[in-house]
């Protein structure tokens, strides 16, 4: 399985920004990554991304609408983001979640979009802090896992993003020995419900990660990658972080 790092620009990010894919770029050409590389910038500027980027990384988006058109004022449908030269789509955010009140069957619609358009979908579960302290983050990753993905997740289709949501822009992150066992039930969750095909499934772990942590982290059993908020916005960070990918003789 080849590892994904994924950054997730979120809100951030004009025209001139572009500079640091270019930077990107130019590094990743000298030195080839270890891994699939992602980066899901505004949706302002994913066909400019996806220009700049050449083919030396892949571009995505951060939403989806479930439907392909129609009338809904404002949002964007999975079709339109490949036309504009996205591979992947996040969904189901937390942010999302949080601020735009979405559900686990509204984020089950959007991965069932993102595979429609044959984008793949990078769908995100994570705990709380008061869920993690109440020692429930097994059975709400587990509930959360379950809901928003539809039947037919598979490796080619899919990945998963376990993101604690206490980790996200906090600089704190779990313990290695919680990210690995989160990571393995979140495995175990899956092979259960889709059989061995759900052992390709990459589970990215997003949450301050950065350049200090990346190998660490990356080098974890069960850890296909990483979701990257922050620390994706400069290239030299992000670059620093898919260095941390062992790359495979
Ligand atoms: C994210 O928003 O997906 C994320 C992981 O953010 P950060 O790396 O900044 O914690």
């Amino acid at each position: 399985m080849r590892p994904l790092v994924a950054g997730n620009w979120k809100m951030n990010g004009l025209g001139a920004d572009l500079a640091e894919l270019a930077a990107l770029k130019a590094a990743l050409s000298g030195r080839p990554a270890g891994c699939d590389v992602l980066v899901c910038p505004p949706a302002t500027l994913i066909a400019k991304a996806a220009g700049q980027a050449g083919g030396a990384f892949a571009i995505g988006a951060q939403d989806c609408h479930p439907r392909a058109s129609g009338a809904f004022t404002g949002d964007i449908s999975a079709e339109m983001l490949k036309d504009a030269g996205a591979s992947a789509v996040i969904v189901g955010h937390s942010e999302r979640r949080q601020f735009h009140g979405e559900t686990d069957s509204d984020v089950a619609a959007k991965a069932a979009a993102a595979w429609r358009a044959g984008l793949l979908a990078i769908v995100c579960i994570g705990e709380t802090s008061a869920q993690r302290d109440a020692g429930t983050a097994n059975h709400i990753c587990g509930s959360q896992l379950d809901a928003s993905l539809p039947d037919d997740a598979m490796a080619g289709n899919t990945a998963i993003a376990y993101e604690p949501v206490w980790a996200i822009g906090t600089g704190r992150t779990p313990s290695d020995g919680d990210i690995a066992a989160m990571h393995a039930h979140i495995r175990a969750c899956l092979v259960r419900r889709f059989g061995e095909e759900a052992r390709g499934i990459r589970i990215l772990y997003g949450g301050s990660v950065k350049p200090s942590n990346a190998a660490q982290i990356l080098n974890l059993p069960e850890v296909g990658g990483a979701l990257v908020g922050g620390a994706s916005l400069k290239a030299a960070d992000f670059e620093a972080i898919i260095r941390g990918v062992k790359v495979q003789d």
